[in-house]
């Protein structure tokens, strides 16, 4: 029995990808791989059972941030690692083909679709690199590139797999309707590294915060960001949710946080400073609980401030300190290498 394993991101052409190959016959088994900058809905799971394929979910390890940190092939128009985390991925996956006695990989990458990781050169880069070679098929473009190993050895029909090519998904939702797939997700990539604001925050802990910790990172996806030096940050909640949130996230074992501000007599923000809790950023995190609070104006507004020193009551007052968060403020002198 020929079978293969197929990265499976719950996307259109992941999905004719598996189509592709279980129209010849072949036994897939599908791997999604799952960052912390996963977003949006999963629908892997959902595809996977109307597919009627087995589905392993594994996760990112520890290494997975240096590579976020400093890609060797750059970033896209976000924080977007796409050629190197490819190559993480299938080096994984390459691992996971032995572990269940798999003979080749499938993805659903089209030549040219992404500008990132999809150009020609990039996916034999993502071959070569990830130790794959002519072991990983891409069954919607295989006709524009030279054929592989399950191709030539005959486990593969050549002549039912396509030459697609570019950005247009004309072809590509024709052929889901003649494999009968009636759910077609819109196009995403699921990664919250490929939005721009979101990647200008990760930029500012690569570039400015050189001893980022992973929860630093788990951070990004709560609250307003405000820089106030290399070490120190302020996390401000945007509603009831996030000032929960950013109050569990302050009681990690592993965070890297130093204080803790709510208000007490007005309804404002919750907020966190990440770093060195002094009286300078203690006071430039009061400003902004004050800025973005609904504060009274005739009586003091006061906050209790939990730092590792202890807890005590302060008053919150304007800074005339320029404060706009980071998506706004880092706009420019950023060193990442745009592709
Ligand atoms: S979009 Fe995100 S998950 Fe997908 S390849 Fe790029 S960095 Fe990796």
């Amino acid at each position: 029995m020929t079978r293969c394993i197929a990265l499976l991101s719950g996307g259109l052409d992941s999905m004719l990808a598996i189509r592709i190959m279980q129209e010849q016959g072949i036994e897939v088994e599908a791997l999604n791989f799952k960052t912390m900058f996963t977003c949006c809905q999963d629908l892997s799971a959902q595809v996977a059972r109307d597919l009627g394929v087995n589905l392993t979910i594994i996760g990112q390890e520890d290494d997975y941030l240096d590579l976020v940190r400093n890609p060797e092939y750059g970033y896209g128009k976000g924080a977007n690692p796409c050629v190197d985390c490819r190559i993480y991925m299938f080096e994984r996956a390459k691992k996971f083909m032995h572990q269940v006695d798999a003979q080749f990989i499938i993805s659903g990458e089209v030549v040219g679709q992404r500008p990132m990781s999809q150009k020609r050169s990039d996916l034999d880069t993502i071959s070569y690199q990830s130790g794959l070679e002519d072991l990983l098929l891409r069954p919607l473009s295989a006709k524009l590139l030279p054929p592989t190993k399950p191709e030539r050895e005959g486990l593969v029909d050549r002549e039912k797999l396509y030459g697609v090519q570019g950005r247009s998904r004309k072809f590509l939702i024709e052929l889901a309707h003649k494999y009968n797939l009636k759910d077609i997700p819109t196009p995403s990539t699921g990664c919250s590294l490929t939005e721009p604001e979101f990647g200008r925050k990760v930029h500012d802990l690569i570039q400015i915060q050189v001893d980022d910790q992973p929860w630093d990172y788990d951070a990004l996806n709560v609250g307003r960001h405000f820089r106030w030096n290399e070490n120190t940050k302020v996390i401000l909640g945007r509603d009831h949710q996030e000032n929960l949130k950013l109050e569990y996230m302050h009681k990690m074992e592993d965070a890297t946080s130093s204080a803790l501000i709510e208000p007490l007599s007005f309804k404002g923000p919750t907020a966190l400073v990440t770093g060195p809790a002094n009286e300078d950023s203690i006071s430039y995190a009061l400003g902004l609980v004050y800025r973005y609070g609904s504060t009274l104006e005739d009586e003091p507004n006061t906050v209790r401030v939990d730092a590792e020193t202890g807890s005590q009551e302060m008053v919150a007052v304007p800074t005339d300190r320029s404060s706009d968060d980071i998506t706004i403020a880092m706009t420019t002198g950023l060193r990442r290498q745009e592709r």
